[in-house]
């Protein structure tokens, strides 16, 4: 009413430099993307090339493949060639993979320095040849396999002892000249791992890929993920990440994307608005929340459809709503935009408001909303 409507925002994006990860640019001004990693063996080629279209088709930006083995490393080659999304080689152990892998044209590599052995001396060579071939590395530091030093130092993987980890390994690389750098510090809980990105992040210009590592099973990731991620991100920490879950990738890229929808740092696709349902409830809310949620699965459109039980907030949410529906009586109020469109028996609800949805997504797509 006369007030002029801010747009709210997070704090601003902590200044880091950019760095090109293939064909998508992480850090800087980049917008935060989401990765995630492979299950099958990578020199499995059929599989794994199966599984990053899957994960590509969920939204996934880069996609990280271990490589433990010789026949991993020499799987690479087509692979990177063959994904449509760059493919970053996770190397534990044996530097050998590292060289491998810059040479099979890998958009990145990650090195875990903690369990690299003789890693420092070789850092010249890693260095010289990375930056031949513009590949960045990530130093991927995390709590399960801290550098025995910084161990003994410290008594635990403290956030001290993972940054001062990762901050050892690049000021080796530095001593270099390279400086294609991204650092993750993950730890497997959210305070410590918080604690870890906001003290690197002070301390460093490099991008960060979020992680918590060991998440778990898909619920309890979901949440510390959801949790640490939103924490960090609200702060301006963060230029890529990486929920870890004991499920298969394509959840981890759900997730991710869904984390940064919810804090308003990618253009929010359709959003499902439902009420918890209450003693008040007129509907099976849940049921008519899951029908519409199924229906309307895949849209890319930005949508906002408001599933609601009962007149007391029904028809504010649905008129706040792209499209929604307030129930009562055995019957819906379908809103489009604000407007009551129709009234509808409760058998016809979910039907509607999948009609109503197509028709908007059509109107979008012929006003170019969605280019
Ligand atoms: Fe309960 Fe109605 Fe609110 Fe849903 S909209 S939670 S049914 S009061």
């Amino acid at each position: 009413l006369g007030i002029p409507s801010v747009p709210l925002k997070l704090a601003d994006r902590r200044v880091s430099r950019k760095l090109q990860v293939g064909k998508v640019a992480v850090g800087g001004d980049a917008p935060v993307s989401v990765q995630s990693m492979t299950t099958t063996r990578t020199s499995d080629i059929g599989a794994t090339l199966q599984q990053i279209a899957e994960l590509t088709a969920s939204g996934c930006e880069i996609v990280r493949v271990a490589c433990p083995t010789q026949d991993d490393a020499d799987a690479l080659p087509v692979i990177a060639k063959k994904s449509q999304i760059p493919v970053i080689a996770d190397i534990h152990f044996q530097p050998k993979y590292v060289y491998a892998a810059i040479d099979a044209g890998c958009a990145a590599v990650r090195v875990n320095p903690g369990n690299i052995k003789k890693f420092d001396d070789q850092v010249k060579q890693i260095a010289q040849a990375a930056s031949a071939a513009g590949t960045p590395i990530r130093i991927g530091v995390n709590a399960g396999s801290l550098d025995k030093r910084l161990l003994e130092k410290y008594g635990k993987a403290t956030p001290e002892a993972l940054v001062e980890s990762a901050l050892w390994e690049c000021s080796l690389f530095e001593e270099h000249g390279f400086r294609d750098i991204k650092i993750s510090v993950k730890h497997n809980d959210p305070v410590v791992m918080v604690n870890a990105y906001r003290q690197l992040a002070a301390q460093c210009d490099y991008p960060l890929h979020l992680g918590v590592t060991e998440a778990g099973p898909a619920f309890q990731g979901t949440i510390k993920s959801a949790v640490a991620f939103g924490a960090l991100l609200s702060e301006g920490i963060g230029d890529t990440i990486r929920v870890s879950l004991s499920a298969p990738p394509a959840e981890e890229c759900k997730v991710g994307i869904q984390i940064l929808e919810s804090l308003g740092l990618r253009q929010r696709r359709l959003e499902i608005v439902s009420c918890p349902s209450c003693g008040r409830a007129q509907v099976d809310v849940y049921k008519l929340a899951d029908e519409v949620s199924a229906g309307l699965d895949g849209m890319e459109v930005p949508l906002r459809v408001a599933v609601m039980g009962c007149v007391v907030n029904g028809p504010g949410e649905a008129r706040e709503a792209d499209l929604g529906v307030a129930s009562g009586n055995g019957k819906g109020q379908i809103f489009v935009k604000g407007e009551v469109i129709k009234t509808v028996p409760e058998s016809k609800i979910v039907e509607t408001l999948i009609d109503e949805a197509m028709k908007i997504a059509e109107q979008m797509e012929k006003d170019g909303v969605l280019s």
